[in-house]
């Protein structure tokens, strides 16, 4: 843990492990209830002093943090694949995106403007200024272990908020790793706060301060819930990224090689472990076969292994869980009359037995009453299922309480903009599978959250809007 600008230790040691091999990859501490309170005193100690700042100052500790990140772009890559799985191309990926956010911010910290508003009355004087909303506690999952931290992170320090962190427990070597930078680019103490350990022990404290005026928190629904919940005592301001279940349409006039590539590139990613992977890809009656027969060849192709082989796209999956999940959705697909066209078991085959490691997957036949259609798919299965129009998919694409991100694909113009205002999502990609930048809002609508993340939309969240009016002598 890094509180008030110091590494610490506790008695309570967590190992890593790689999931690829089972092999203890590293260790750290885990914090508790009376840590995290030291957090919290740090932090408020610390909001006078980087508040307090101008706005080219904090940048300038920002670039400085850009610049250690892009000496170690690939240790830090090595270091998410050894702690969570996914396949090295996925997580320098991860880190490409990780270094931009902070470069996004570290040049948008410069740019909160506020208003001068026309008054009603000629001896009044309206301004609106945005100020920092204080000190703020971030939580974040597993699956993205560098970059969900960096989307909050960024932000926050730009506009002068100070912050305690808690990443996942499951993956949190990376978050190890960005702390030391921030400890080498000199980030004054308090600043920023890690602390790693269990969620009640942690979340508890955080939640329950009155210190703490914001929490920011991407992870699922069911826990983001709760934080929801727990936020009304001190009525703090809440940005949830919460879980996904994208539709992925694709169109009878669609270029279907273009689709077949962007359904690989959006389910399987990361081993199909991202809230905004493709998770019920609907496919045009008159195209369904060919389509799947395309699919499945690109399928079948993919090469599963230890993320660190460069040779291998799919790596390991997180845990045991995750697998088990996985694997429950594909028996209960099947046994309510789905096909497997490819995989539908875990690989256990030589060196990938020592690991969690689950064949990507094809489903055809797939129906709307089987539970991958309406649970949260957190691995690498693909299951297409069958629509005859525009007015039926747009009704079974929009029939969920998610609303994170969604993806169609045709060539009609019109319908590109009709079904783009239509589908009750966050983020629409057309013919495009992969929509998201550092420059754009990502987040999501109805139970997938609350609050938007990158470009100039992500200062938002962490500012309060303050109304100045001053009555002059004429
Ligand atoms: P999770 O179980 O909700 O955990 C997320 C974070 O919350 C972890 O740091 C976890 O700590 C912590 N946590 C767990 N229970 C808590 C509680 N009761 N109070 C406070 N904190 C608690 O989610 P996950 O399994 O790590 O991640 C997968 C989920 O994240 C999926 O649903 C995915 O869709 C979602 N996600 C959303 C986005 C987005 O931008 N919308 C991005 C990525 C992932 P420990 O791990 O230490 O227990």
């Amino acid at each position: 843990m890094y509180i008030n600008g110091e590494w610490l230790k506790t008695n309570k040691k967590l190992d890593i492990k790689n999931p690829a091999t089972g092999d203890v990859v590293d260790h750290v501490f885990l914090v508790g209830k009376a840590e995290t309170e030291y957090a919290i005193q740090a932090a408020e100690a610390a909001f006078p002093l980087w508040s307090g700042l101008t706005a080219e100052q904090r940048s300038g500790y920002l670039q400085k943090v850009v610049n250690k990140l892009e000496e170690k772009k690939e240790y830090l890559a090595q270091v998410i694949t050894k702690e969570m799985g996914k396949s090295i191309h996925n997580a320098r990926y991860e880190v490409d995106n990780t270094v931009s956010f902070f470069k996004w911010y570290a040049e948008e910290a410069r740019r909160v403007y506020g208003d001068t508003i026309p008054a009603s009355s000629p001896n009044r004087r309206i301004s609106a200024i945005r100020q920092p909303v204080g000190v703020v506690g971030a939580i974040t999952p597993w699956n993205f272990p560098l970059s969900m931290g960096a989307r909050k992170l960024g932000p926050a320090l730009a506009v002068g908020c100070t912050i305690i962190f808690k990443p996942s427990s499951e993956a949190p070597l990376s978050s190890v790793e960005l702390f030391k930078i921030f400890d080498e680019a000199g980030l004054p103490k308090g600043v920023v706060n890690l602390v790693i350990g269990s969620s009640g022990e942690i979340a508890g404290p955080l939640m329950e301060s009155k210190v703490v005026r914001k929490i920011s928190f991407t992870g699922s629904t069911e826990v983001g819930k709760i934080l929801i919940r727990q936020s009304a005592d001190t009525v703090k301001k809440v940005s949830m990224e919460l879980g996904g279940h994208a539709p992925f349409i694709v169109f009878e006039d669609a270029d279907i090689d273009l689709a077949v590539e962007g359904t690989i590139i959006s389910k399987f990613s990361s081993t199909g472990q991202q809230c905004v992977c493709a998770n019920r890809i609907y496919v045009h009656d008159t195209i369904y076969d060919e389509f799947a027969k395309r699919l499945h060849e690109k399928v079948a192709a993919l090469k599963v292994g230890n993320g660190l082989d460069e040779s291998n796209e799919i790596g390991a999956m997180a845990n045991e869980n995750g697998i088990e999940k996985v694997h429950d959705q594909v028996i209960d697909a099947v046994n309510k009359g789905a096909r497997i066209l490819y995989g539908g078991s875990r690989l256990s085959d030589g060196n990938l037995g020592k690991g969690y490691f689950y064949s990507p997957t094809l489903l055809v036949d797939v129906k709307e009453n089987m539970k991958i259609c309406f649970e949260e798919t957190f691995g690498p299965i693909a299951p297409l299922i069958r629509f005859n129009s525009e007015e039926e998919v747009l009704k079974m694409a929009n029939n969920i309480e998610y609303g994170l991100a969604s993806y169609f694909y045709t060539n009609d113009l019109s319908r590109m903009y009709r079904l783009s205002e239509k589908l009750e999502y966050g983020m629409v990609g057309v013919n495009d599978p992969a929509p998201f930048a550092v420059q754009g809002p990502f987040g999501g609508v109805k139970e997938s959250g609350l609050g938007r993340e990158g470009g100039r939309y992500g200062l938002d969240d962490y500012l309060e809007t303050k109304l100045i009016s001053v009555a002059i002598r004429l």
